[in-house]
């Protein structure tokens, strides 16, 4: 059982790493739009600066504050549109991947066929939209995004009434959007490892596993409570079992604890096992894409 487990935690692994690879072009873009925006501050303050200082009431009045608030606003829009549309496609790959690959992971680890069902959209469509704690992701995401909005448009007129140069002016923007970009990567991994999570639940359920247990993976980092919950076995239809993932970047999850007589059967499609090398020939074998 340990192979089966390391097997399964690595692939978390390494689905959460496919993960935030995919993510770096919306980190770019905010890069990108941060870039931009200090770039038209900096213009405000060589076109009305005195001295190096801004007079707000002045910028107020000639309607170049609220002009750079609406590119605020626009930036924001184009990349919380990106966000939506880049966690849409990172969630529904990680949700087949972990799919597939867990019932692979099972088969090749208890020698048995797993049932598994093709991934469609509408099966995505089920887990991508449901909504965690009451609160769909898109909603997460525009909330991060007007935050940030509101703190840049907060600390801009702030700065300019303290008499503050442009240097200071443009660091609480770079420490703005870093803050918020964080928490944007954070969301869409704590959003992957519950829908890898979710996957594995479905194949377990669906071959009939009814005990589960909770494996953290193990080192300097794990939080107490994962070390805690670690080993701790729950039955996979009770609703009060601890959520996985507990926290953000959580590196835990559920494997199968099969006792004697569990009823995974045997010989499900084929009624013959066949043992496949590598995930691809599975993969084409069982006609996945
Ligand atoms: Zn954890």
């Amino acid at each position: 059982m340990d192979k089966l487990n390391n097997e399964l935690l690595n692939l978390l692994e390494d689905l959460l790493e496919q993960s935030d690879d995919s993510f770096e072009e919306v980190l770019i873009e905010y890069q990108n739009s941060r870039d931009k925006l200090k770039q038209m501050i900096a213009q405000i303050y060589m076109q009305y600066g005195i001295d190096g200082e801004l007079d707000f009431n002045q910028l107020q009045r000639t309607g170049v504050l609220k002009q750079f608030n609406e590119q605020v606003e626009e930036e924001l829009v184009k990349i919380g549109t990106l966000e939506v549309f880049t966690i849409t496609a990172i969630l529904g790959a990680a949700f087949t991947q972990s799919y597939y690959r867990s019932a692979f992971t099972l088969e090749q680890n208890l020698n048995v066929g797993i049932n598994f069902n093709r991934v469609n959209q509408s099966i995505l469509d089920e887990f991508i939209n449901q909504n965690w704690s009451k609160k769909h992701f898109s909603d997460r995401i525009w909330a991060n995004q007007n935050a940030l909005r509101k703190a840049l448009s907060t600390n801009l007129e702030k700065g300019i009434r303290n008499g503050d140069k442009l240097d200071k002016v443009a660091k609480i923007f770079d420490a703005q959007f870093k803050s918020r970009s964080s928490e944007s990567m954070r969301l869409v991994r704590t959003e992957t490892a519950k829908i890898i999570e979710e996957s594995r639940e479905k194949i377990y359920a669906e071959n009939g596993i009814g005990k589960i247990q909770w494996l953290s993976t193990l080192d300097s980092v794990t939080s107490e409570g994962c070390i805690e919950l670690d080993g701790q076995i729950f039955d996979i239809d009770d609703h009060n079992k601890p959520d996985c993932p507990r926290h953000p970047n959580c590196r835990s999850t559920y494997v199968p604890y099969l006792e004697i007589g569990t009823n995974i059967r045997k010989d499900n499609k084929t009624k013959e096992y066949i043992p496949y090398q590598n995930y691809n020939e599975w993969a084409e074998a069982n006609d996945i894409a």
